[in-house]
């Protein structure tokens, strides 16, 4: 035998045993996004490497150590997405899609990101991406959390998961909080661990979300952004915030919420739950008005969110009630010529679309096909025999209750089935 080839660490198959509740999931979430009037978008999942160079921005840890880049037989430099958020502002320019319009977009997919792989962090994830242009006021932010709040309860895990809020400001706001930051973190600086002070000279902000207690301590004392914001970035959050109280939606706000990537101003959120350890983030979003002019389209006010739904998954797996199961309705069998029992299966499928009709292949005796009906979750199996075909007939067994056997003309299958299966 030869060696086996095996897949990628941080890249994980979806087997047919789990593909039900990624199903289930994506249909929840189409719905969603319809019930509020946003369209599907789909991009490539591969871009050249400047968009998220430009977009990301150069000293994120994205850009510094995460992406899946390469040279294509050309030689221009490509990667496989870590995000889709840049994408999407690519393509609404590319097709103008942005100008001067309002756009409500939606996409799922992969994406790419080379981290170190544990429980909640893979190499290959999903993310459903929601994408806002052309409007500026804080009600549409409303709208995104609204529609998020909604989706937990849908899926029975509001108690679950906490929102946490925070406004950025303006790139001018977070220009004056970045100079008192800085010197403040300089007083500090013996206090801090390699990775901060590194951060110090690169992307300072992000020492806020250091997960270090040490560095937690010394950033409890720091001047937060909330103080440097201007009236208009502070009443834009404002407003927010009194949206969702009066929608009753329970925030936290917190000041050291910062985010990851350079491309996001005023506010911004995350969904965080404690059931996942430290991978607890489930959604996160926010503003970001000046991605779309620094990407080369005009100004444009922008809002989104991503949904990581392989953790989403992981948290539902934990609700009782949520594991939705691949079984069949209707497993079809017997020991006449297959072609009887194809033109059989194929009449109930005509009919009753709805239904999952499993035909037994391969023939063998009627226990042995009993047994695969058994295992294939059916609730009933419709048998042909000899004396059924004679009679035009078939017999009608109960899977899953004690009940007699029954015998029905053939032309009655498909009232009989829909019936069953209504009740
Ligand atoms: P984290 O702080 O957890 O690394 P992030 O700030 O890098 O998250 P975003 O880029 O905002 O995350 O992505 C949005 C969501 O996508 C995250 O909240 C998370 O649920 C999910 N996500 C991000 N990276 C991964 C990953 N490597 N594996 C699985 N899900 C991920
Ligand atoms: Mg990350």
């Amino acid at each position: 035998m030869s060696e086996k080839i095996t897949s990628i660490r941080g890249m994980h198959d979806t087997l047919p045993e789990q593909s039900a509740a990624w199903q289930k999931l994506e249909t929840i979430l189409r719905e969603l996004m319809s019930s509020y009037a946003y369209q599907e978008i789909r991009m490539p999942i591969v871009e050249k490497t400047a968009l998220f160079k430009r977009s990301i921005g150069d000293v994120t840890d994205i850009v510094q150590k995460e992406m899946y880049t390469f040279e294509d037989r050309n030689g221009d430099s490509l990667t496989l997405r870590p995000e889709g958020t840049a994408s999407c502002v690519r393509a609404g320019i590319e097709h103008g899609l942005l100008y001067n319009q309002i756009q409500r977009l939606w996409y799922i997919g992969p994406m790419f990101r080379h981290e170190r792989p544990q429980k909640g962090r893979y190499r290959q994830f999903s993310q459903l991406g929601v994408e806002v242009f052309g409007l500026a006021t804080p009600d549409i932010d409303a709208e995104l959390i609204m529609m998020t709040a909604r989706l937990w309860k849908q899926l029975g895990i509001d108690k679950n998961v906490v929102l946490q809020l925070n406004s950025l400001g303006t790139l001018a706001d977070r220009a004056n909080y970045l100079d008192a930051l800085v010197a403040y973190l300089k007083q500090h600086e013996d206090q801090l661990d390699d990775e901060s002070r590194d951060r110090l000279g690169r992307n300072p902000m992000r020492i806020l979300d250091s997960k270090n207690p040490q560095v937690q301590a010394v950033v409890e004392g720091a001047p937060t952004l909330q103080d440097y914001l201007a009236d208009d970035s502070r009443r834009h959050f404002e407003t927010l915030c009194s949206l969702l109280d009066e929608q009753g939606i329970a925030y936290e706000v917190n000041s050291r919420l910062v985010r990851g990537l350079d491309y996001y101003s005023h506010t911004v959120f995350e969904w965080v739950t404690t059931e996942l350890g430290a991978q607890g983030t489930i959604c996160a979003g926010g503003r970001y008005d000046g991605l779309v002019e620094q990407l080369g389209g005009s100004a444009t006010s922008a809002i989104g969110y991503a949904i990581g739904m392989d953790r989403l998954l992981v948290l539902l797996e934990m609700q009782a009630g949520w594991r939705p199961e691949n079984t069949a309705d209707v497993y079809i069998m017997g020991t006449v010529e297959q072609a009887s029992i194809i033109r059989l299966a194929e009449a109930v499928r005509d009919q009753l679309p709805q239904l999952t009709v499993h035909m037994h292949c391969g023939g063998g005796s009627m226990k042995s096909q009993m047994k695969k009906a058994d295992k294939s979750g059916a609730a009933l199996a419709i048998l042909l025999g000899e004396e059924e075909l004679a009679n035009k007939s078939v017999s009608i067994k109960h899977l899953r209750e004690n009940c007699p056997q029954e015998s029905l003309t053939m032309a009655d299958v498909p009232v009989y089935l829909s019936n069953f299966f209504k009740r």
